[in-house]
């Protein structure tokens, strides 16, 4: 795969604006969309921010980019890890226990009720920490930036589940090295970037959702995905950097969109019961 494979932030110097022509194409893509499945075709899902948000997550974006006025430098990248581990500790602390207060929303339960119609022709990417597509009833799911609810081995590599505070005292029980937030930070390398998001970027469809198109390298995915001869769809409250390249561009909320173009393949499940009860220990 031909990309920048570290993680970086993009700012588009002009922002472009999907064309209304791609509103009057809704129904046409969704029904080659849905042929295409139908006839075995594979499904390639990426998700950001905004699915999370509309459970109650607040975005970097929604905080002006700051966190209690520290920046993104400062709690996303290793150097301000080396500068102030507490402060980074502290930030992932916070970002774990809001965890407690929020589920999963229609979207996440509509993109597992697609999981289990598809099964292994579905492909779930995600650029988020949270854990709300596994507690929506998601089986696999690709956490391209890692999981703010794992604790990693500094030393060993080693990765544990990890639900409480987590701070320089706690060593690793294997080797007794320190541990960090099992998280990609700017500058880093993002996981799955060797077989299983390549091999997913193959699917006939690819679909993005509440990504602002801003992030690499998961910005640059629906352009290899399209060069593979994907159809691309991009679901978001507002119009990405990107969305004037997708083929069709869903403009609202992930809660709304999602069930539609599942209900268009028919994996909608709007009638089904709740979500299950979330796994919490
Ligand atoms: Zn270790």
């Amino acid at each position: 795969m031909r990309m920048a494979l570290r993680c970086r932030l993009y700012t588009p110097r002009t922002a472009r604006v999907a064309s209304p022509a791609h509103v009057k194409e809704i129904d046409t893509v969704l029904q080659h969309i849905a042929r295409t499945i139908e006839r075995g075709g594979r499904l390639t899902v990426l998700t950001g921010a905004g699915v999370s948000a509309e459970s109650g997550i607040p975005t970097f974006r929604d905080a002006g980019g700051l966190w209690e006025n520290h920046s993104l430098e400062e709690v996303a990248t290793p150097e301000g890890f080396r500068r102030n581990p507490d402060l980074v500790y502290r930030f992932y602390n916070a970002r774990r226990r809001a965890l407690a207060s929020v589920e999963p929303n229609a979207a996440h339960v509509a993109l597992a009720r697609t999981e289990a119609a598809l099964g292994e022709r579905f492909r779930l990417i995600t650029q988020n920490i949270d854990d709300l597509h596994e507690r929506g009833g998601s089986r696999r799911v690709l956490h391209m930036h890692g999981e703010v609810l794992k604790a990693r081995c500094i030393r060993c590599g080693g990765v544990l589940r990890w639900t409480e505070d987590l701070d320089a005292t706690h060593v690793c029980p294997n080797c007794h090295g320190p541990l960090r937030p099992h998280i990609v930070w700017f500058g880093e390398m993002p996981f799955y970037m060797e077989e299983e998001i390549p091999d997913a970027l193959g699917a006939e469809v690819f679909v993005s959702i509440g990504t602002s198109g801003t992030v690499y390298p998961a910005a640059g995915f629906f352009a290899e995905a399209q060069s593979r001869g994907a159809v691309t769809v991009e679901i978001n409250i507002e119009p990405s950097a990107n969305a004037a390249h997708f083929d069709l561009v869903l403009a609202g909320r992930a809660t709304e969109q999602v069930r539609r173009l599942a209900g268009a393949i028919g994996a909608s499940g709007l009638d089904s019961p709740a979500p299950p009860e979330k796994p919490r220990s």
